[in-house]
């Protein structure tokens, strides 16, 4: 869940600033993906559907056999919804998930001549997927710079003032109107590197962090 900041939001970082920070991601990670496993868009529509509060490593276990014989919406409903609870009952709120997951199944059949449609308003009607499920999925099988902000990327944003905001659209806006062009296809995944294993949450890691020197944060760790 993504607290709302309520203090004063500060400016964002200027330009040279921002260009400085993601050509540094860049130089450490040239094609950075998603750590979800997919076969394609309607797998890619699951795994994110499936990941909310849960990690993606767990995400990843449940599925690895699920995928192996469902990659389309008709083979899910075909599974039905006993047997997919059953292969993902290791995630939390399996239940919920279990039943939207069959229900966007049968939204895309019925609707959308079982494919993933690539529009954010769209692929929001279906049940389950919220603005951060469809930015993945349009970010990562669509190619379109999309930024779909979670916890990790909701506190680097505001941390190092790349992208500064009070809620999660704000920062999501904040990321497409200062993140120069050129790094916003990728400033998705590289944000949530970075928070996943250097910014965390409770203790950054900023002795290793390889933009310390441009990051204004004034609780940095010694
Ligand atoms: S210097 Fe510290 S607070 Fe700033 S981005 Fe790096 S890890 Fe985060």
């Amino acid at each position: 869940m993504v607290r709302a900041v309520s203090a004063r939001i500060p400016a964002p970082l200027p330009y040279a600033a921002q260009v400085a920070i993601f050509s540094r991601f860049r130089e450490a990670e040239p094609h950075p993906v998603t750590e979800l496993e997919y076969r394609n868009a309607f797998t890619l529509l699951v795994a994110v559907a499936l990941s909310a509060q849960a990690t993606d490593v767990g995400v990843n276990k449940a599925t690895k056999a699920l995928f192996a014989k469902v990659s389309t919406p008709q083979q899910m409903l075909e599974l039905g919804l006993e047997a997919l609870t059953d292969h993902i009952k290791t995630i939390g709120l399996f239940r919920q998930k279990a039943k939207n997951v069959i229900a966007l199944s049968q939204r895309l059949v019925d609707e959308y001549g079982g494919e993933v449609p690539q529009s954010r308003a769209a692929l929001m009607t279906l049940p389950g997927v919220g603005r951060k499920t469809a930015n993945v999925v349009l970010n990562s099988v669509f190619d379109f710079p999309a930024q779909a902000v979670d916890t990790h990327i909701f506190r680097v944003g505001n941390r190092t003032r790349i992208a500064p905001g009070r809620d999660v659209e704000a920062v999501e806006r904040a990321i497409e109107d200062n993140v120069p062009v050129t790094f916003q296809q990728n400033a998705h995944h590289w944000l949530i590197l970075h928070g996943r294993y250097v910014c965390q949450a409770k203790r950054p890691r900023c002795k290793i962090c390889p933009i310390e020197d441009l990051c204004p944060f004034e609780e940095k760790t010694e």
